[in-house]
């Protein structure tokens, strides 16, 4: 390449994303239909409403000139190249289960391309590798393999999207002994800027095959194919238990022991702990939800949990039981159409529960100021405080294949992913609600800095992150560097950047 063209494409990717392009909706919409005939709803017609069904409502309210439905690589190729020749904006739906508006949805003149065609699913001769279309969801493909005995490291919940959650991490019930659904995908198919289809593993396009795993998709390409690593899994041990809020403060110390002591001697095991005040059920509770991938009596709970089930602990409702992953990602699905505000950081594991007691009270503060102010207008209006314990052994297991693109390692841990949400109904609140889960987030940051312990490198899940939040500075400055020249190697004009909408751009 020519010095003066280098310098062109260079200047190409720094342009702002108000760079000019067919913004004519119904001109782009018309050459895509002509390109794909047959795949392209229009506004007002069943087949666009069906598109437009996403988790969160503040995503489904949002209104693109068209949706474009392609059913296979080549097709998405096809759209690709229509959308770049053109400058159109568009934004790309696996799932759709982002909660704020614009991860995956977009208003006209942008175009939402919604990968649900691409569904099918294939396990290999040998059992050990799933091939799974963009467009499927984790109950697709949870029903495929369960009745062969196999599962593969996905999300938790049935209808959350393959792709969204694979590209950006992916905890799961078998992290502990995998690692995150990225830290297993043996190759992706990959439709680039260009319209190119290119595959990325640990042999071909080895460094796009990084940045794809915890990297996100928006910036790379649509990836349209994820070859997943497979293995033998029965039933497991499941175990639901809901506690009054009376008892939070004696059970947060046992999930701060899960976190740095229990589950690194269990790798099988999984957990998550919820608190949350939900009016119609009279006020806070709290929730342990617990898996072990080795484990079959029901009667008596592992050790690694036998604390939670301690007969002296109030509880009103326990739940144990054998299943598969079907049907447990069923049991935790989560209603759909109501507006979603998520937001999340990280913090290190500190030697007491002190700091998740005082995140616990922080967060009681916040719901407190909640329902004296929004919630009195919106009984709907439901707080969540969740912990995700990370401890040594998934960091450990994340070190595969030369590791992923999140920047977080085995020295730096274990680690707590703190998630703050609500749900609620009336868009007068959503204000409200994100000022005051924005000033929650820096108020636990502060307290976490204060005591030593930020993550170092500040990370924040992107698929737990709202959109104002700083995802890549948190990966680390050394990966957030290699990402951007990955990214610029395989989108030299930075089509991506200014052209793909929503979610977070390097
Ligand atoms: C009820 C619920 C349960 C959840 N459970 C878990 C869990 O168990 N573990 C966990 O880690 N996370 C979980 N999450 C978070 C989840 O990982 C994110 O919401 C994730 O983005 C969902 O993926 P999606 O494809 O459904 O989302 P979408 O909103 O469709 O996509 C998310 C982002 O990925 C982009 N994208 C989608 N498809 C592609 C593609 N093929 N190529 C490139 N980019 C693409 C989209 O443009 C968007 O920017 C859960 C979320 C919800 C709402």
């Amino acid at each position: 390449m020519t010095p003066s063209w280098r310098l062109l494409f260079a200047w190409a990717w720094a342009l702002p994303a108000t760079v000019t392009g067919d913004h004519d909706s119904s001109r782009v919409c018309r050459a895509l239909a002509e390109t794909l005939p047959g795949f392209v709803a229009f506004p007002d017609t069943p087949a666009y409403e069906a598109h437009n069904a996403y988790w969160s409502a503040r995503q489904s309210e949002l209104r693109p000139a068209c949706f474009v439905a392609p059913t296979s690589a080549q097709d998405v190729a096809r759209a690709v190249r229509v959308l770049t020749k053109r400058g159109a904006r568009f934004t790309v739906k696996g799932g759709g289960h982002t909660a704020f508006d614009g991860g995956s949805n977009m208003d006209a003149p942008g175009v939402t391309l919604d990968l649900a065609g691409l569904d099918s699913i294939s396990v290999s001769a040998d059992r050990r590798t799933v091939s799974v279309g963009a467009g499927n969801r984790w109950i697709n493909v949870s029903e495929v393999l369960d009745p062969l005995g196999l599962a593969v490291v996905g999300g938790r919940v049935s209808t959350v999207g393959v792709s969204g959650l694979t590209l950006g991490g992916g905890i799961s019930y078998f992290s502990g002994m995998w690692g995150w659904a990225c830290d297993n995908v043996r190759n992706y198919e990959v439709v680039l800027a260009s319209g190119e289809l290119v595959n990325a593993s640990p042999t071909v396009n080895a460094d796009l095959f990084w940045a794809l795993r915890g990297g996100g998709g928006s910036n790379f390409g649509i990836v349209t194919r994820f070859d997943l690593v497979s293995f033998e899994q029965g039933e497991l041990w499941a175990s639901t238990l809901v506690y009054p809020g009376t008892v939070t403060e004696t059970l947060i110390p046992l999930v701060h022991d899960l976190l740095v002591r229990e589950l690194p001697a269990a790798p099988a095991a999984h957990t998550f702990f919820v608190m949350a005040y939900v009016a119609a059920l009279g006020g806070y509770l709290t929730l342990s939800d617990q898996f072990h991938a080795r484990y079959s009596d029901i009667l008596c709970p592992p050790a690694v949990f036998a604390p939670f089930h301690n007969a002296t602990l109030p509880k009103l409702f326990v739940y144990t039981r054998l299943s598969t992953v079907s049907r447990l990602s069923l049991d935790i699905e989560q209603p759909r159409g109501m507006r979603q505000a998520w937001w999340e950081t990280t913090v290190a594991a500190t030697a007491t529960p002190d700091l998740l007691l005082d995140i616990f009270s922080m967060w009681q503060d916040f719901v407190e100021r909640l329902l004296a102010t929004a919630a009195a207008d919106d009984p709907t209006v439901t707080p969540f405080l969740i912990f995700h314990p990370i401890p040594l052994n998934v960091l450990g297991a994340m070190q595969v294949n030369g590791g992923n693109a999140l920047g977080l390692e085995p020295e730096d841990g274990p680690i707590m992913i703190v998630q703050m949400n609500v749900l609620w109904t009336s868009a007068v609140l959503d204000d409200a609600i994100q000022d005051g889960l924005r000033d929650l987030v820096a108020r636990v940051e502060t307290l976490a800095a204060s005591r030593g312990a930020r993550q170092k490198n500040g990370y924040i899940y992107m698929n737990y992150a709202e959109k104002s939040q700083d995802v890549y500075a948190g990966y680390g400055e050394e990966n957030l560097a290699r990402l951007r020249s990955v990214a610029r190697r395989y989108d030299p004009e930075g089509q991506l950047r200014r052209l793909w909408r929503g979610y977070f751009k390097l």
